[in-house]
């Protein structure tokens, strides 16, 4: 919200003095505050955590790639394409977009360094934020962060099931338990054949259809299975379900992606209509929903992902069959923040940094390195000189000891050690700090485990 001052005039003739108006962020776009940082902090970790068990290689590319990445990966056709992507052509004409989505770029750069000649599959993991012009609402923004994972070179229902195990016990270990409701869409050729006779049932119903649906019928009729729309919901109901049309090695290859998730206790629900909005994915496509009594069909996903055996090639790379998933972190964080029983881990500060006079203030900076590089959580708040205020300070970081540092103290070589939970303080040789701090630390947890 902008506040909008008028410009006075103090005196008759004197000049207005224009008042700058404060500005917002861009639409759909919002600072991570401190605030929040804990939770993010926590997905984070818990990110990289089930990465390295599963032994992923961290990738980041670039926010910027040439637009025909997108337009030959995502598809033309799809909502991200025709109408979500931030795209310009630089002073230099080239045509570039802000990545609205991270597996056709980690393709890119799969082909571009040569990837596939490393051992496969190759295993990689990203966190980055994507862009897409959607309409803003909960949980749709449009600069949003997504932590995903790749693997390349590899067509075996293991690595599905692998991923979808992944991205649930990633969820899990951050405390949400999910769902993750899954489908095959087979191969192009299997696909071809299911979208004819979705069109041939869908075609007669076109009437009753919004001017939005009536496009997907003719330019992307698969997409129709995604509408909000509750006539489409309604004409869903009886519609030809794409298992049905799939090829025999597809059925194979879905059947035991649904034995390795039953082997390790994902929990899983079919849906047939499950086709995700990218045209890249082939065989398994599966999303992640919060595990609710309600399991309103309206819910956003929490991640998605699925099989990209095609995407290479069309990229100009090798055939490469692959698969991969993401997880959308802003959704994450905001199910956590409204999480009574769900609190990011708290670094508690041990010991708050004191100091009185010029000589003190001086003392106490290189008194904080000794802490700080001795490996204890310290706090300081250098630019107050009032003692008070400074020990305010430690009380409400709830600091264990405090040490203050005073010109006496400067002359003498020592330090005042505060246990502020006693309220009791000694004077200590400044050169024996780290090793009394220590000492004091090993008792205080001994007798809190006592
Ligand atoms: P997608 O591959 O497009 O299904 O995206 C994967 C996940 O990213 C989704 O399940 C969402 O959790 C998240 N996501 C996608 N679009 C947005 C958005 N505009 N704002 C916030 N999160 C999003």
């Amino acid at each position: 919200m902008s506040i909008i001052k008028k410009p006075i005039a103090k005196k008759p003739g004197e000049p207005v003095k224009k008042t700058a108006q404060p500005l917002s962020s861009v639409r759909g776009m919002r600072d991570m505050l401190p605030a929040d940082q804990p939770y993010w902090r926590m997905a984070f970790e818990a990110a990289q955590k089930i990465c390295d068990d599963f032994r992923f290689d961290r990738i980041e590319t670039p926010v910027l790639e040439e637009t025909s990445l997108f337009v030959r990966g995502v598809g033309k056709q799809t909502d991200i394409v025709e109408k979500e992507m931030y795209s310009f052509e630089t002073s230099g004409s080239d045509k570039v977009t802000m990545r609205p989505e991270n597996t056709a770029a980690i393709c890119r750069s799969y082909i571009q360094h040569g990837m596939l000649n490393l051992p496969q599959p190759v295993k990689l993991w990203y966190w980055s934020s994507m862009f897409r012009h959607e309409r803003p609402q909960s949980g749709r923004y449009r600069e949003f962060w997504q932590f995903g994972c790749e693997m390349m070179g590899d067509s075996d229902a293991v690595v599905d099931a692998q991923l979808a195990l992944i991205s649930w016990k990633y969820l899990q270990s951050l405390g949400i338990e999910s769902v993750v409701r899954i489908n095959s869409i087979g191969t192009p050729e299997s696909r071809l054949n299911y979208r004819n006779a979705l069109v041939a049932y869908f075609r007669p119903k076109r009437s009753r259809m919004s001017d939005d649906d009536k496009k997907r019928l003719l330019k992307n009729p698969l997409r129709l299975l995604d509408s909000k729309d509750p006539v489409i919901q309604e004409m869903k109901m009886e519609a030809p379900q794409i298992v049905d049309w799939l090829d025999e090695p597809s059925k194979n290859h879905f059947m035991q992606v649904l034995e390795y998730l039953d082997e390790v206790g994902v929990p899983y629900q079919l849906d047939p209509f499950l086709v995700r909005g990218l045209d890249y994915y082939t065989r398994t496509v599966f999303e992640l929903y919060e595990a609710t009594d309600d399991q309103d069909l309206n819910q956003n996903a929490l991640g998605g992902g699925g099989r990209y055996d095609g995407l290479m090639e069309l990229l100009g790379g090798k055939e490469t069959p692959a698969a991969g998933f993401s997880m959308g972190i802003d959704r994450i964080v905001s199910l956590l923040k409204s999480r009574e029983d769900i609190k990011p881990p708290e670094e508690p500060i041990e010991v708050f940094v004191a100091q009185l006079g010029e000589s003190g203030r001086k003392r106490a900076l290189a008194l904080f390195e000794e802490l700080r590089e001795a490996g204890f959580k310290a706090a300081e708040t250098f630019s107050k000189s009032s003692i008070k205020t400074q020990m305010d300070n430690a009380n409400r970081l709830d600091a264990k000891w405090t040490i203050i540092i005073g010109q006496k103290e400067v002359l003498d070589g020592t330090v005042i050690i505060r246990d502020m939970e006693a309220g009791t303080q000694e004077i200590i040789d400044a050169k024996k700090m780290v090793q009394e701090l220590r000492k004091k630390m090993i008792q205080k947890s001994a007798e809190t485990t006592n």
